[in-house]
């Protein structure tokens, strides 16, 4: 095979990411606002100048323009280039983990970057994200098994590999449809437990119903042990993130405004998607050496 494919698979990946990224920027302004996607097309928010395609390039545009209308010169946000940016980079680094199957990951990816800034936008986790990814976790397992079909790659091995598509991938997710529908059970299940303990102990909602169909989704699509690893992981996200908050505006504890979880869950099931089953070993190497999985 030639020697610059990969590069070029790599590049192809960083860039559709960035405008994929692109796109989510307009998902999450219009759809809590019950806008459409499609029209009208894009334009200055405060001049009305409509944006055409040579200022909507990922990135570059924004750079370029030094973050200000080409027109009227109003700040366009930080945000739109960050959105880009991350989006381009989980997709790379999706590709580097997951090889031929990073399509699958990609999609999830999408859902979790557009739920989680309309999350810290509204307190609200968008029904896509939620739903959508509970329904996209228990039929990735057959999309799963069609690719490995497809590209030759023999799962019993562990790897994704094969000869004609030589990108190696040890950690696919979504391997089986009981191990999704156990983690959909599991990750559904502690949410609900929770936000019901929660809200007997507060004596109001604790948590969004979002944000169990959230844990729900994340179970369905990497099963059990992801649900508890990203529990923990962001629970510790959310309190470090929580406590900077309150020491930075000296707020007391019940006066600020309430961090919505949605995106430390997603924060938490990233590092599972690019680091996790490793994290587990190097944990159970650690404090339970000799058990069975270590
Ligand atoms: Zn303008």
């Amino acid at each position: 095979m030639n020697p610059a494919v990969p590069l070029i698979l790599q590049a192809v990946s960083f860039l559709l990411g960035a405008c994929i990224g692109s796109f989510l920027n307009v998902v999450v302004w219009r759809v809590p606002r019950g806008e459409s996607l499609v029209s009208p097309p894009s334009h200055c928010p405060k001049c009305n100048a409509p944006i055409r395609w040579w200022q909507n390039v990922p990135i570059v545009s924004w750079l370029a323009l030094r973050g200000r209308c080409a027109r009227c010169r109003a700040p366009i946000s930080p945000r739109y280039i960050f959105v880009e940016f991350l989006t381009g980079l989980l997709f790379l680094a999706a590709f580097w983990r997951y090889g031929s199957f990073a399509p699958l990951a990609w999609v999830w990816i999408s859902l979790m970057v557009a739920g989680s800034f309309i999350d810290f936008d509204h307190q609200l986790l968008p029904d896509f994200t939620t739903v959508g990814g509970m329904v996209y976790g228990v039929v990735c397992p057959a999309a799963f098994a069609s690719i490995a079909w497809f590209t030759g790659a023999d799962l019993r091995e562990g790897t994704c590999g094969s000869e004609a598509w030589p990108v190696i991938s040890e950690y696919p997710f979504a391997p089986s449809l009981p191990q999704s529908l156990a983690g959909l059970a599991l990750g559904f299940g502690l949410l609900w437990l929770v936000r019901w303990l929660g809200g007997k102990a507060f004596k109001r909602e604790a948590m969004g119903m979002g944000d169990v169909f959230l844990m729900g989704a994340v179970g369905a699509l990497f099963g059990p042990v992801c649900v508890v690893v990203t529990l923990i992981l962001s629970s510790v996200a959310g309190s470090v993130v929580g406590l900077a908050m309150v020491l930075l505006s000296k707020a007391r504890l019940g006066g600020f405004k309430e961090i919505p979880y949605g995106p430390y869950i997603c924060i938490g099931c990233i590092a599972w998607m690019f680091r996790g089953p490793e994290l587990v070993a190097w944990y159970l190497r650690l404090f339970a050496p000799g058990s069975a999985l270590a």
